[in-house]
């Protein structure tokens, strides 16, 4: 392969530059606000704005916001809010570029959130977590999630779309069987009577959700791999809403955006919170965090530049609802620059199909390095993802990506095979 030939490296100076003029242009405003109201206080958020890809460059900023729910007690929320950032720029290669970093982020969400789980397993037992987890840079957004918090977006024109998805074993058939294939029970509540109540849940441990972060006592096959997906906003921005169970059992994604319309973000969040509460009352922890991305010149603070709206650009109508809308939808037909596109998505829970190398770059810095943990290995220790696969490709020993021994024993684990690499079917034990 010519990947190396083809990728000449630029010094990261130079690349900054490059990047410096364009980013003065592009780069949003990001305002957020939040608001919660507790009930167990087992939600916990994380506001970020200002990190630094390169430190101390100054122009290199992105923003991430996290939003952890937690079950069974708090720990696992705690621990991910703690952690997970740190462990995701961990998977970055170093030295990338801006479009590089922002190509590598589904990948490096995937090995952080991993990394995570199997970290807080070895110090706790109970309790795990849901988490929604946004890094915005520039005008590109990137939302990975497990369990059932949700992140919405509406667009300025108008379009709402789900960019996490759900993970309540009520409403994910898909989910349901890759439990059952690995092992796992999916049922209702038994009453002892033959009567089931209450939504399905995985046994053993009775959890509704599919996926999170720890829950070490429920079974291996509720797994932390999240859904990713990544869309690019168009220069008019938008809104995002990320919020907890406690708000999308009372309130629709329309009924959220409509409640708290012109609102500016702090408000906002209030608004959905106090509009969730008044429908369902306070029946769960309640939380709700607004993000609005805005084109640059609508700081109040900043010198008005010369006026050049485009017409949608303009605040008062950023958020106007479209007579006919396609939601959730990302219409590939159109791609002139004012639409959300699409950048990446995919939510299979299966480690080899989501750390296999899609960037030559990855390749070439972490070739030793455990996908997962960032440990490093020597030559010939690390196991290949691949293997054990039912693939019938033929499979070499240099195939990369690499996983050490404990993590490759996690992902059979999560897959609900044994060391042996034979499937584990229920009911034989
Ligand atoms: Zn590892």
């Amino acid at each position: 392969m010519s990947t190396r030939s083809e990728h000449q490296t630029v010094p990261l100076s130079v690349l900054l530059k490059r990047e410096l003029a364009s980013e003065k242009i592009e780069k949003p405003d990001i305002i957020h606000g939040q608001a919660s109201q507790s009930k167990k206080g087992e939600d916990f958020t994380l506001l970020k704005t200002e990190c630094q890809r390169v430190v101390g460059d100054g122009v290199s900023t992105y923003s991430v916001f996290g939003l952890f729910d937690g079950h069974n007690g708090s720990g696992a929320a705690i621990y991910s809010k703690e952690n997970l950032l740190n462990n995701v720029l961990a998977a970055i290669p170093p030295e990338l570029s801006r479009d590089e970093w922002v190509a590598a982020l589904p990948r490096a969400l995937v090995a952080g959130f991993v990394k995570t789980d199997i970290d807080f397993q070895e110090k706790a037992r109970t309790s795990g977590t849901t988490v929604t987890f946004v890094i915005i840079e520039g005008w590109v957004v990137t939302v990975a999630s497990v369990g059932d918090s949700r992140c919405i977006l509406e667009s300025a024109e108008g379009d709402i779309y789900h960019l996490s998805a759900d993970h309540r074993l009520e409403c994910n058939e898909e989910e349901r069987d890759r439990i059952t294939a690995s092992g796992g029970e999916v049922g209702r509540l038994n009453t002892g009577g033959g009567a089931e109540i209450g939504p399905l849940r995985c046994w053993p441990g009775g959890l509704c959700l599919s996926r999170s972060i720890g829950d070490m006592d429920v079974g291996e096959f509720i797994v932390p791999v999240p859904y990713v997906k990544q869309v690019k906003l168009s220069a008019a921005g938008g809104r995002l809403i990320i919020s907890s169970d406690g708000v999308w059992d009372a309130l629709s994604a329309e009924m959220a955006f409509d409640c708290c319309r012109g609102m500016p973000a702090d408000a906002a969040a209030t608004q959905v919170v106090k509009e969730a509460l008044h429908v369902k009352g306070l029946r769960d922890d309640t939380t709700c965090i607004v993000i609005d991305i805005q084109p640059p010149e609508k700081v109040p603070a900043a010198p008005l530049p010369p006026p050049k709206k485009q017409g949608k650009g303009v605040f008062k109508s950023m958020f106007r609802k479209k007579p006919s809308e396609s939601s959730s939808h990302v219409d590939k037909e159109h791609s002139e620059p004012d639409v959300v596109e699409e950048l990446f998505e995919e939510g299979s829970a299966m480690l080899a199909e989501r750390l296999d190398a899609k960037y030559p770059i990855c390749n070439v810095f972490k070739l030793f390095m455990c996908a997962v943990c960032q440990v490093e290995m020597k030559p010939g220790e690390g196991i290949s993802i691949h293997a054990g696969s039912s693939n019938t490709r033929k499979l070499r020993p240099w195939d990369g990506p690499f996983l050490c021994s404990s993590c490759q024993e996690k992902k059979e684990a999560m897959e609900g095979r044994r060391g042996d690499g034979s499937r584990y079917s229920s009911g034989s034990d």
